[in-house]
Formats: structure tokens, C-alpha cells, sequence
């Protein structure tokens, strides 16, 4: 078990972290010690699925009015619920429909808009660019490696919600847990495949894999002479940070796999997803001091989402928290084009402002990349790198000349955040598709006569 870290325990920052037991204010784990609270296990097993177990863990913070707009998002969500009891007790239950902790987890009916007419399932087409049933080859020296659809969290903004996590009364899905016998022929096909440097191990959470598979994955991939550096993609650090304080098996299983990187002069990575400074608190630099000592480096990937961290001075003190305590911000998604999320997006330019803004801030190799996923599969592209944008009925042409040569990728601005005359040019089809078509020649011929 893992006591409560006091500040004079913390590593020495210019910032304190929420040091309070925060989590008495929850009716029902008013009486849970320090020590209980950072059990990863008390954390799994008091983790809350369902309506019932929010009405019974909140008792008299649970309004009927919350809880029927909670119903009424669990209606229209492809995510199923699951909070851990800490970032479950980070969020302000006073004044729950602001909070940006909540937005993130529990959608609210209230909340939801109509999907844009060209949101996608797939949006960064994984699907399409399958080698195996685990692997997802779309870049030249990069594969994604997804072992596990499950996560100890559900975000409402999943870029994979087409398979994360289980059913829900919007989506039927066939999700999986790791089942270490299935992954022979990926490991073979990276073998066979000697441009892979980088494998980025996905899913679902790395968090989730038992310490005999992070072994497993995490030895198997850096004996393999041509890949070169590995990342384990999980969230774990901002919603589950006594995992790293008290599952000392999954914390052995770590460092073995980084000392074997530092013998073999590979990295090992591990990629945390914080997208607030409402997630970080003493318990985080815990768990980074833990981290540290395994020698993993850690970066962190956000997502720009609207009402939680779309301004300049949220995202610079984010970042900087982040930094003290060696957490590297690394990028900083514009909103994959997702169902069900028309709330939670954001415009190119909103995305653009705060890259022009974020820039200068703090030390370059601290800066977060501000990026758009080109839908479609054109990859990570920098914000301001579009050949085209028009703002009006927001659409944007981005080319990837190096992954995909010749293509054209369009992003689509959610609707409801474009102008008077914006949104009513969206409500007119036949004027809408001619506005379209005339902005994709353009673009068209903007790529070729700018091709290199
Ligand atoms: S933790 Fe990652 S994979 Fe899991 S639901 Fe959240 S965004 Fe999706």
C-alpha cells in the first residue's frame, strides 16, 4: 500500500501539488485513509461503471436533475462509464456541468450536438492500414501495436471508440482483452519488417497488461535488432498515479524492460495523456518519482478540447506543472473527427491561436506540438501547416507529402463554433456542396503548384 505523499516527500518544483484528501469530500469514501486510497487494487475494484454506483458513492451531491442528464448521455455515448475514485473525486460535484475533469469521463445529454456531416469512425484510418489483427503499419518506420481494447477509464473523446471499451446503447463493438497467445504474428511480421524502428504499444491501456505481458511485448520487441525505441501509450499517470507507488510486480516488470533498453541502447517510453492541471496533484509527482527511478522517459500526448483546456493560460500552466516533473509535453491534438463529440471540438483556428501563443512560453523541448491527425490517415501534421483554410464554413486542406504523397486530407470545424453566416451555409446543401467543390479545386491546385 501506498501512504499519502506530504510535500517535503515531493520532488522540489516551483509549484505544490494538491497534497489534501481530496477525496473525503465524496460521500462515501469519507472515511477512506491515505493509505487505502493509493492501493491501485482498492482503485480498480472501487471504480464507478454504472448510474447506481454514482448515485450511491455521491448520495446527496447526486441531484435527480445530474443524474437524468447523465442518463440521457449514457443514451447517446459510444463509451461505456469507468472512473477511477481518484480522478472521480477531482472533479467539482458542486458545480459538476462546468467541471473540466467531468466533461472528459461522464457525458451529459444536455451536452451532445448532431455530428458533423463528415465525422468518421475510423478518423485516423487504423483500420485500413492493418498488418495483423493487432497491428496498424501506416506510417513508414512506425507501427501501433494494439494489444488490449480495455481501459481503467472511458473518455467520451476516444479516438478509438469504434473498439474501446464494450458495448453501449449507441455502438456495438467486439472488444478484446490481452491475450498474449494471439500476438505471434505480430511480433513476427516487425521482425520481417526491418524499416519498423519505432512500435508504439496501444489499445485500450498499456496500464492494463499484466507485468508477465509487459515483459513479454517490452523483451520481445527490443530483441529484435531493428527496432530502436518503444513507447507504452497510457493514461495510468493522470487517472490511476498509485499504480506506479503500489503495483511494485508491474513496476519490476518496468524496469526490467528499461534496463534492457539501456543495454541495448534502445529507448523505452512511456506515453501518459494529461489534459488538465486539474489531473495533476501530489499523487503525480509520486508516481513520476517512482518512474524516474526506472529511468522510462514520459511524455505527455493532450487532446485540445473544448471547455477543458482550450485557452493559453490553462494549457501554459499545464504544461509547465507537467515539466517540473519531467513529464515532456510532446503533443497537443486538435479533436479527431469522432462521433458523438460535436461538443467537445474544437476549430483549427482556436488550436491555431494557442500554438502561436504557446510558442516562446517555456523551453522549446518543453512546448507541445500543436497538431491536426489529417482525417483519413494523412498523420500528424504542425497546425498552421494547412494548404488551405476556409474559416467561414471551416474546412481545411492538409497534404502529407512524405507519408502520403499526392493525397489531399480535409478537416472539418464543428459547426455550432463557426459564424452566423457559417452555420447557415452548412443548412443549405445544394450552396454548401458548391462552396465545398470549389474549395477542393482550390486546394487541389494549391498542392500541386506548391509540390516539392
Ligand atoms: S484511455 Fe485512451 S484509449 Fe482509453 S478511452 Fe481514454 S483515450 Fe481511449
Amino acid at each position: 500500500m501506498s501512504a499519502q505523499p506530504t510535500q517535503t516527500e515531493q520532488p522540489a518544483t516551483n509549484y505544490s501539488f494538491d497534497e489534501s484528501e481530496f477525496w473525503r469530500t465524496i460521500s462515501a469514501w469519507r472515511d477512506v485513509d491515505a493509505d487505502t486510497f493509493g492501493d491501485f487494487r482498492w482503485q480498480q475494484q472501487n471504480s464507478v461503471t454504472s448510474v447506481p454506483a454514482i448515485q450511491e458513492v455521491l448520495q446527496d451531491l447526486a441531484t435527480p436533475s445530474l443524474i437524468a442528464d447523465i442518463e440521457a448521455g449514457l443514451l447517446k455515448t459510444p463509451m461505456n462509464v469507468r472512473l477511477t475514485p481518484y480522478v472521480f473525486s477531482l472533479i467539482n460535484w458542486e458545480d459538476a456541468a462546468a467541471d473540466p475533469v467531468r466533461r472528459q469521463f461522464l457525458p451529459l445529454g444536455s451536452e451532445f450536438m448532431p455530428d458533423h456531416p463528415h465525422a468518421m469512425d475510423d478518423p485516423i484510418a487504423e483500420e485500413g492500414h492493418k498488418a495483423t489483427p493487432f497491428l496498424t503499419h501506416r506510417y513508414p518506420d512506425k507501427a501501433l501495436f494494439l494489444p488490449i481494447t480495455l481501459c481503467p477509464v472511458y473518455c467520451s473523446f476516444c479516438t478509438r471508440s469504434r473498439v474501446v471499451g464494450g458495448s453501449t446503447a449507441v455502438k456495438s463493438k467486439s472488444t478484446y482483452g490481452a491475450k498474449s497467445s494471439e500476438w505471434d504474428a505480430t511480433f513476427e511480421y516487425i521482425r520481417n519488417s526491418p524499416q519498423l524502428e519505432d512500435i508504439v504499444i496501444s489499445g485500450g491501456d498499456s496500464l492494463l497488461l499484466r507485468p508477465g505481458q509487459i515483459r513479454q511485448i517490452g523483451i520481445t520487441l527490443l530483441n529484435i535488432p531493428t527496432v530502436r525505441r518503444i513507447r507504452f501509450a497510457t493514461k495510468g499517470v493522470a487517472i490511476m498515479p498509485m499504480k506506479f507507488t503500489s503495483d511494485t510486480e508491474w513496476m519490476d516488470a518496468l524496469t526490467e524492460v528499461c534496463e534492457l533498453g539501456q543495454a541495448r541502447m534502445k529507448e523505452v517510453a512511456l506515453h501518459t495523456h494529461f489534459n488538465t492541471e486539474l489531473e495533476i496533484t501530489a499523487w503525480t509527482a509520486s508516481a513520476m518519482k517512482s518512474l524516474s527511478a526506472t529511468g522510462v522517459r514520459v511524455r505527455n500526448q493532450s487532446v485540445l478540447i473544448h471547455g477543458v483546456n482550450d485557452s493559453f493560460d490553462h494549457m501554459r500552466r499545464t504544461t509547465k506543472k507537467l515539466s517540473s516533473l519531467l513529464i515532456q509535453p510532446y503533443y497537443l491534438y486538435l479533436h479527431d473527427m469522432v462521433p458523438s463529440c460535436e461538443h467537445l471540438r474544437t476549430t483549427v483556428r482556436v488550436a491555431e491561436n494557442l500554438s502561436q501563443r504557446i510558442q516562446g512560453s517555456t523551453a522549446g523541448f518543453n512546448t507541445p506540438r500543436v497538431v491536426c491527425d489529417a482525417p483519413g490517415g494523412g498523420g500528424k501534421r504542425e497546425i498552421s501547416s494547412y494548404t488551405l483554410y476556409d474559416q467561414e464554413i471551416g474546412v481545411s486542406a492538409w497534404t502529407s507529402p512524405t507519408a502520403k504523397p499526392g493525397e489531399i486530407f480535409y478537416y472539418y470545424d464543428p459547426i455550432h463554433q463557426l459564424s452566423n453566416e457559417g452555420r447557415t451555409l452548412w443548412t443549405n446543401e445544394p450552396e454548401i456542396n458548391r462552396r465545398l467543390a470549389k474549395f477542393k479545386a482550390e486546394a487541389t491546385a494549391k498542392a500541386e503548384a506548391t509540390r516539392f
